[in-house]
């Protein structure tokens, strides 16, 4: 009976001295509470590491995740054609930080973008012609499914010339990407409090920019390196 005792005893001692103080147990424990919480992010509406939505183009010379120092888990990656605010950039922002936690927004669109081909100076029946010539079939803008599981979402008025800026060309990497940022800010579905950034991508330096800073531009000349406001934000010597 004495024994059956100690042994009780001795179990619930294990229990309380042992189990607190085995390092394996703590770092299986932490393990487990990391692996569920990154399987069920969503139900418990944890939000990714860096509570950051990112909207950039396909283009397969941008890293996104490298130029942003970005890891596995970090952010909501949105990649199409010009990294462009489209219907369902929208969508995919709002419900990133409306409803899974992020808390900021950047944009990235890059140098020689496809997006700039000399299409876009073509005007809008070459654009039409040249798509028509590789479906090998003509097309009518104003009947088009621009999202088959949204039929009633049409192209009304000049169809051609919305089917054009639906596809969204640009002209300037550096002004599409202050566009896209200011249609982000300005968009209802975007809360105010959530700040929203623009860089340039540089698929010849490997190296991002802010919009119209491209620091190549500013070290060639005399004129460039003493051009007033290269020197502006230089520390001064007392
Ligand atoms: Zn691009």
């Amino acid at each position: 009976m004495k024994q059956e005792e100690n042994s009780e005893a001795a179990k619930v001692r294990l229990g309380k001295e042992h189990k607190p103080n085995s390092y394996m147990y703590q770092e299986v424990g932490e393990k487990i509470v990391q692996r569920t919480n990154w399987a069920l992010r969503r139900q418990k509406e944890l939000p990714n590491n860096r509570r950051l939505f990112v909207l950039t183009c396909m283009d397969e010379r941008v890293p996104i995740e490298q130029a942003l120092g970005l890891e596995v888990g970090d952010a909501h990656v949105y990649r199409n054609a010009g990294g462009v605010v489209t219907d369902d950039v929208i969508r995919s922002a709002a419900l990133s930080c409306n409803f899974f936690g992020s808390h900021e927004i950047i944009v990235v669109t890059h140098t020689e973008c496809g997006m700039m081909s000399h299409f876009f100076h073509s005007g809008a029946n070459m654009i039409m012609n040249y798509l028509e010539f590789h479906l090998g079939q003509k097309i009518d803008p104003g009947t088009i499914p621009l999202d088959p599981s949204l039929p009633e979402l049409q192209l009304t008025g000049d169809v051609n010339r919305s089917f054009v800026k639906w596809i969204r060309m640009f002209r300037d990497t550096d002004a599409a990407c202050l566009a896209q940022v200011q249609m982000l800010q300005d968009h209802p579905l975007i809360r105010k409090d959530v700040p929203v950034n623009g860089y340039v991508y540089e698929v010849e330096s490997g190296a991002l920019r802010l919009p119209y800073q491209r620091i190549s531009d500013k070290v060639d000349t005399a004129q460039e390196m003493f051009a007033k406001g290269v020197w502006t934000n230089q520390p001064t010597t007392r």
